[in-house]
């Protein structure tokens, strides 16, 4: 049975990578410090032979004993509100925690997969945003912890695939939605979601005429599981191209949940990009992928999953 370390495991992304993992026959170690994930995402797999729970901060040492196959490296805090609160812990999770992992990847002769991200291409002077932009960064500002981060990941990355020869993967993942975000994480889709449930306005920050493309969950494990499978080792972006404006974005909520609530507007939070959408063209010609599921169905699937939420969960804030 082939054996994959999936860090991160009890959050958003990394438990449905679980997921799929397990269904395709692997032998899952999840590891994870629980910073800012929850074990309730991937209980379900604890009574599994096949599946194991480690937990462990990826900044420190990290040591499996046997043989290992894969690692798929998604520990990062990664929602505004987090890395804006443990600022220093995001830094490490991607410098120390990324290095760590690929001296095991070198250790184990495994294949690593490291998560990076559109926030690499900062606030794009380049639209839509293909792997060969360099990207418009602040290295001092808030959110400099997480995007300086991501882009050293992804250069010791290639470090250590041309220095060490170790077989490696990078994905740019663009902003994906779907059941298990933490209500309270600050990020678009369940601070909406929380607070339609809830009855009260919907807080858009700026004007509202920012940018986004949402990707839905099974379409960017898709993308990942192929992207692993793949001999692709340069980035590649996996997202939804499909784009609107956040102000837009709202109105359709509203629609949804049928509620009666306003938008009301909050100031735009420093260096917020203005626009993204991911060009998908070497996602589409080098793995064959494009999503699948589009805003209108994807929504409709993780409101019915914030619905089933319990009164006490929802009454969780962020902001
Ligand atoms: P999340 O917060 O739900 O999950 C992150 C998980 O990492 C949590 O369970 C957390 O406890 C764990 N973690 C953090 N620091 C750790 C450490 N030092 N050691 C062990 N575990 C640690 O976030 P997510 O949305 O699932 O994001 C997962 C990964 O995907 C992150 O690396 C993130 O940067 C990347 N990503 C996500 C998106 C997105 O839209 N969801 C976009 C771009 C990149
Ligand atoms: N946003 C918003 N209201 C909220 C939360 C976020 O208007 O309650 C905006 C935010 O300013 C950004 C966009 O929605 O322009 C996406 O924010 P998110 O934190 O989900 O992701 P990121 O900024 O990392 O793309």
């Amino acid at each position: 049975m082939k054996k994959v370390l999936i860090t991160g495991a009890a959050g958003f992304l990394g438990s449905h990578l679980c997921d799929r993992f397990i269904k395709e026959g692997y032998y899952v170690i999840a590891m994870d410090n629980l910073i800012t994930g929850d074990l309730k995402n991937i209980e379900h797999l604890f009574p599994l032979e096949q599946f194991e729970f480690q937990h462990h901060d990826v900044s420190k040492f990290v040591h499996i004993p046997g043989k290992l196959d894969y690692i798929l490296h998604f520990a990062s805090p990664a929602s505004p509100i987090d890395y804006l609160k443990i600022p220093i812990e995001t830094l490490k999770v991607g410098s120390l925690g990324t290095l760590n992992l690929l001296g095991l990847a070198k250790e184990k002769n495994a294949r690593i997969l490291v998560a990076s991200t559109s926030e690499v291409y900062g606030d794009p002077l380049v639209h839509p945003q293909s792997e060969e932009y360099y990207g418009n960064v602040s290295p001092i500002g808030p959110r400099g912890v997480y995007d300086e981060a991501k882009r050293f990941m992804e250069s010791i990355t290639m470090a250590y695939h041309r220095f060490h020869n170790v077989d490696t993967r990078i994905v740019r993942i663009f902003n994906t939605y779907g059941s298990r975000m933490r209500l309270n994480d600050g990020r678009v889709v369940p601070a909406f979601m929380g607070q339609a449930l809830r009855g009260e306005d919907l807080t858009v920050f700026g004007d509202g005429s920012q940018t986004r493309s949402f990707c839905y969950i099974d379409d960017q494990v898709e993308g990942i599981y192929r992207l692993l499978k793949s001999d692709y080792t340069d980035p590649v972006n996996i997202g939804n191209p499909h784009e609107t404006t956040i102000k837009e974005f709202a109105e359709e909520i509203i629609k949804l949940t049928g509620t009666d609530q306003k938008i009301i507007y909050k100031p735009l939070p420093k260096d917020d990009p203005l626009q993204r959408q991911p060009d998908i063209s070497k996602a589409k010609e080098i793995l064959g992928w494009q999503p699948q599921v589009s805003r209108a169905e994807g929504i409709k699937k993780v409101y019915e999953y914030f619905k089933s939420l319990s009164p006490e969960e929802l009454q969780k804030k962020e902001h």
